[in-house]
């Protein structure tokens, strides 16, 4: 086996590492530390608090309605102003389980939890995906001082893990943001969208790819919209959208 990069070299002895650590110590829930099944991601209790969005919700950007009755149909934003994305679909809401997965993966050091977080939304991707066929997946991206502050991109592991499971490329800088944009805790999703424009760029030019494009949690879906247009703008075919977890506009 050769190692072309510090980088493989790294990504090697991680995992032969693991793999060492998992015969000394019986493998635990990264959420809650319980002992697992050599072959589970998370335990029994935490799977049964991830909610998946049900209907009714919206086929374009997969918000779940307050309502519990009716049929799905398009939100109001997808119906004024429709995303230049095809589909939208995530693993589950942004709740008690998720968020605290999202937060201990993001902000804690909880790289390891990729694979049983990837391992989420292959499941839920299973049938949409089947039909869009994606060419590459494509993370959003972190402005510069976000990643050096954080040292990895979650989108981006996100993102490998997926690629790893289904065998696609992943081109991890391929979309880059521009500039920091201010934070968008707080904003209505017009001044999300105001905030984001022209954040983000493509590094080379698309030939009509269908692109999947991966991040962890959508909002207001101004983040997925925006990606969404420059990666059709520079020659992307179709751009459909994974994220882990949804988060609910109303109460
Ligand atoms: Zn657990
Ligand atoms: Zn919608």
């Amino acid at each position: 086996m050769s190692f072309n990069s510090p980088r493989v070299l790294w990504q090697f002895l991680r995992r032969e590492l693991i793999g060492l650590a998992g015969l000394c110590f019986p493998p635990v829930c990264p959420l809650c530390r319980q002992s697992l099944p050599t072959s589970a991601t998370f335990c029994a209790s935490c799977l049964d608090t991830i909610v998946p969005v049900a209907s009714p919700c919206c086929p374009r950007c997969d918000l779940p309605f307050a309502a519990m009755d009716g049929g799905d149909h398009l939100c109001q934003s997808c119906l004024q102003d429709p995303p230049p994305f095809l589909w939208a679909k995530s693993a589950g809401l942004y709740d008690e389980t998720l968020r605290r997965a999202v937060q201990q993966f993001k902000y804690r050091g909880g790289f390891n939890l990729d694979r049983p977080l990837a391992a989420l939304m292959k499941e839920a991707l299973h049938g949409p995906l089947g039909d869009f066929c994606p060419d590459l997946l494509v993370p959003v991206p972190l402005y510069v001082t976000r990643l050096r502050q954080r040292s990895y991109n979650q989108a981006l592991l996100l993102a490998r893990a997926l690629g790893r499971c289904w065998q696609l490329p992943v081109s991890s800088r391929l979309l880059l943001r521009t500039r920091s944009t201010p934070p968008q805790i707080g904003l209505k999703a017009a001044q999300r969208r105001r905030n984001l424009r022209g954040a983000f760029a493509l590094r080379r030019p698309l030939r009509g790819e269908r692109v999947l494009l991966i991040d962890d949690v959508m909002t207001t879906g101004a983040t997925a919209r925006e990606c969404s247009r420059t990666l059709l703008d520079g020659g992307a075919g179709e751009v459909a959208v994974a994220v882990l977890a949804r988060a609910r506009l109303h109460g």
